[in-house]
């Protein structure tokens, strides 16, 4: 998103630096051009607001999806390498030193971007679900309707390839399905795509959705009301299945990161509310600072959590059943995301 500073006068063009408290981005050289200009200026100072408040929930969303992959990775990292456009991950054999299922993330040297990359490989499902209350607070509060849509890409600027124990491999190509968010403010009569994974196809995170679907979009296989992929997640993770275990646990993360951002704002005494239209440097800092809060507690709650003895049923009815997990969860895919 472009915000650039204004260094003159919206209205006469003079050099000023006295800014709209609105919008905090027009400047005016005193209060008369301010007036002057508020008739024209008034339904631009809503949008320019409205863009930065989702704008902002956008990037706070994806670095807080990052700190639940950090502690919800399940396939643990040898070595990443690129080549050009690709990442290459590889799987490796690890015993896990917690009991809580997921190791801490990361497992080997690897940049932020190629962490970032890591994480959202193959994981844009999750990334519909993991975060639902807290999506459900903040953009109650803006007054926009959230859509989970399924697409597939025509273009994309990254490929990953996972390279996994077994020998086989996993890619995202551009054959496989993506999921993202539509936002949508009737009000104002604008609509954005938050891709939350899109990294891993070295695709932004906001994006007006007209533009998106003119680069990225190829075809929508389906639209789903928000919540929809909450609801398969909780259907699943009554399986007793890895896959329902995966689930169960990353839903009991997502609990934790909602009574993290709960203890933070009361601890912090700073409104969610007003983190849309902070100063950008304040922002920053008290994005930080949540962060850092919620990724403590996801990794307290980790190193205490013990499900070895779930996860000990689930192999041992995996192995008394070879490939029925599959079905299960398809059976499930199908009832409540329909076909496709
Ligand atoms: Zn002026
Ligand atoms: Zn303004």
């Amino acid at each position: 998103m472009d915000e650039a500073a204004h260094t003159t006068c919206s209205h006469c063009g003079k050099q000023a630096s006295n800014k709209c408290l609105g919008c905090n981005n027009h400047v005016y050289c005193g209060k008369e051009c301010q007036k002057k200009d508020w008739p024209t200026h008034k339904m631009l100072c809503k949008d320019i607001r409205l863009d930065r408040a989702v704008f902002r929930i956008a990037n706070l969303l994806q670095k807080m999806f990052l700190v639940f992959g950090r502690h919800s990775c399940e396939t643990v990292y040898g070595s990443v390498e690129q080549n050009g456009n690709t990442i290459i991950l590889n799987e490796t054999y690890k015993a896990r030193t917690r009991a809580g299922f997921f190791d801490s993330f990361p497992h080997c040297q690897m940049t932020e971007e190629l962490e970032a990359i890591a994480l959202c490989a193959c994981s844009c499902d999750v990334s519909l679900w993991a975060l639902h209350p807290f999506i459900a607070n903040m953009l109650s509060v803006l007054g926009l309707k959230v859509e989970e849509l399924n697409i597939r890409l025509s273009h994309c600027p990254r490929q990953v390839v996972i390279n996994l124990t077994d020998g086989t491999s996993e890619n995202n190509s551009l054959g496989r399905d993506h999921s993202v968010f539509l936002w949508t403010s009737r009000k104002r009569n604008r609509s954005w795509i938050i891709d939350l994974t899109g990294v891993q196809y070295g695709i932004d995170i906001y994006h007006r959705a007209e533009d998106y679907s003119k680069k990225f979009v190829k075809s929508i296989v389906h639209k789903k009301e928000f919540g929809r992929y909450k609801r398969y997640a909780e259907e699943v993770a009554k399986l007793c299945i890895y896959e329902g275990l995966y689930c169960k646990i990353c839903l009991h993360l997502s609990e934790q990161i909602m009574q993290a951002v709960q203890a933070w704002t009361e601890m912090s005494a700073i409104p969610l509310s007003t983190l849309t239209h902070l100063d950008q440097d304040e922002f920053v800092t008290h994005r930080d600072a949540l962060l850092t809060y919620i990724d403590t507690t996801l990794r307290n709650f980790m190193d205490k959590a013990d499900y070895s003895a779930e996860l000990a049923a689930v192999s041992a009815w995996e192995n008394a059943n070879p490939g029925l997990h599959e079905l299960l969860t398809h059976q499930v895919r199908a009832k409540i995301l329909g076909p496709g």
